[in-house]
């Protein structure tokens, strides 16, 4: 494969000091930044992302920089203030623990209520499970909980940071398979994590074979949530097990399932490398899918240029562009969030400007508690400006796919500072019973 072969080598506090281009290319401030925000919000980079996505040159702008090193901004003021007195005054362990968790807390760790979609199964809660939507059952396995790099906006970030007791993790496939026997609507199964990919294909492979093994005669979609192409293509070309997972893609495809790969790009930057061109390709080679998708971010890809670049390029490597999501209200929601209006435009820039085999993708997309809504257009009916919105998922299938309005809001980033338009009290969804897990 690639001549460009690559020993994984990862960098977190305090040992980031020890990367060559920080001591070359950080100000002493930005390297405080890092130690300070980075104490709050998960970090760690790799050598692929120091090596060959960024731009040393660029800094701070480059979008994969601000994609993976934590910048002051990503706090409050005040959070970044006691903690950065903390970190100066020598502030004791169990103290520092106490404060740290304290600024957590207040980030919302628990956006879109995760907790409440977790299963059943003869009384016993699935924690490793979480079933939303009818026709999809997410999997987090317990070997998955991390990433080959984390991204500072990351809305998992609870799970990385040890916040959470239960951290949506689960060995049994048996349990699992179980579960989606009994619930014959379910048609997806998608892994997820932290990433999937960062297991070794001997310990991935204990998830799969049973499932493999066991026909389940309603699943018909394998589906592998990960960033492991933008942040260590050699997973798939290089790595010891490189081959051995590539062979797995393709068992599970022999045995009768649609494999498709949900890729996790936040720039064009990131498809650039020989690595990711390979490892694209082989992946295709096996007859799985990669559907694309990422948030839209401030400092990191907020202009239709980029999104337009990035669909391109996508689509000539094979790749189905899928979501464009808006920055979820966690973590630091408040450094990265883009209003509705702004990312609608962007969105609608960068669409129309690309053929119909990009046009796959839909957004932008809030991942709410009540489902996916997708901001449609604004416009204006009997003199009010509204926007159009719909959802592509919901908690109750009967929602999905009815356009409804709000008042146009200029500064809202959010479904939560919508307000119904028509002068309605309450949206339609607000007054139904929420759906019960099934
Ligand atoms: C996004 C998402 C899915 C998958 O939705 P698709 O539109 O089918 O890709 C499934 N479950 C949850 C909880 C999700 O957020
Ligand atoms: S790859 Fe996904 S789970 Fe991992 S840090 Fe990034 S956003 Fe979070």
């Amino acid at each position: 494969m690639s001549n460009n072969i690559r020993k994984y080598k990862a960098w977190s506090l305090p040992n980031f000091l020890k990367i060559p281009q920080v001591k070359t290319y950080l100000s002493e401030g930005e390297i405080k930044a890092i130690k300070t925000v980075g104490s709050v919000l998960p970090f760690k980079v790799n050598n692929y992302v120091v090596e060959e996505l960024i731009d040393w040159n660029n800094i701070p702008n480059d979008p994969i920089f601000q994609l993976t090193f934590p910048q002051k901004e990503m706090l409050s003021e005040k959070h970044y203030r006691s903690v950065s007195e903390a970190i100066d005054s020598n502030m004791n362990k169990r103290e520092m623990v106490e404060l740290i968790n304290g600024i957590r807390r207040e980030l919302n760790p628990h956006s879109s209520s995760q907790i409440e979609n977790i299963p059943f199964l003869d009384g016993v809660p699935l924690t490793g499970i979480q079933h939303k939507y009818k026709e999809t059952v997410l999997f987090f396995p317990s070997n998955s909980q991390t990433c080959h790099a984390y991204c500072t906006f990351c809305f998992r970030w609870p799970q990385f940071v040890n916040l959470d007791a239960v951290k949506f993790a689960m060995k049994e496939t048996d349990l699992l398979i179980k579960y989606i026997e009994n619930n014959k609507e379910v048609t997806d199964l998608l892994f997820t994590g932290g990433d999937p990919m960062i297991m070794k294909t001997s310990i991935f492979k204990r998830y799969l074979e049973p499932i493999l093994n066991n026909k389940v005669g309603n699943l018909q979609n394998i589906r592998i949530g990960t960033k492991a192409l933008g942040y260590w293509p050699y997973k798939f070309l290089t790595d010891d097990d490189a081959d051995e997972m590539i062979a797995l893609f393709e068992e599970i495809i022999a045995s009768g399932y649609n494999l498709t790969i949900m890729a996790h790009f936040n720039h064009p930057n990131e498809l650039k490398t020989e690595a990711v061109r390979k490892a694209i390709k082989r992946i295709l080679s096996t007859g799985a899918q990669i559907r694309t998708q990422s948030p839209i971010m401030k400092y990191i890809n907020d202009s239709s240029e980029i999104w337009e670049e990035m669909w391109r390029e996508q689509v000539k490597l094979g790749c189905i562009p899928y979501y464009m999501f808006l920055a979820r209200d966690t973590g630091a929601q408040s450094y990265f969030a883009i209003t509705l209006s702004d990312a609608l435009e962007i969105y609608q820039n960068a669409y129309r400007k690309v053929g119909g085999l990009a046009r796959t993708v839909k957004g932008p997309v809030m991942s709410a508690n009540q489902g996916k809504v997708q901001v449609l257009g604004v416009n204006e009916i009997n003199n009010e400006k509204l926007f159009t919105l719909r959802f592509n998922q919901a908690r109750n299938p009967n929602w999905v796919g009815a356009p409804f309005f709000s008042k146009y809001n200029e500064g809202a980033v959010w479904l939560n500072d919508l307000t119904p338009a028509f002068g309605a009290e309450s949206f339609f969804f607000e007054k139904e019973q929420l759906f019960q897990n099934i």
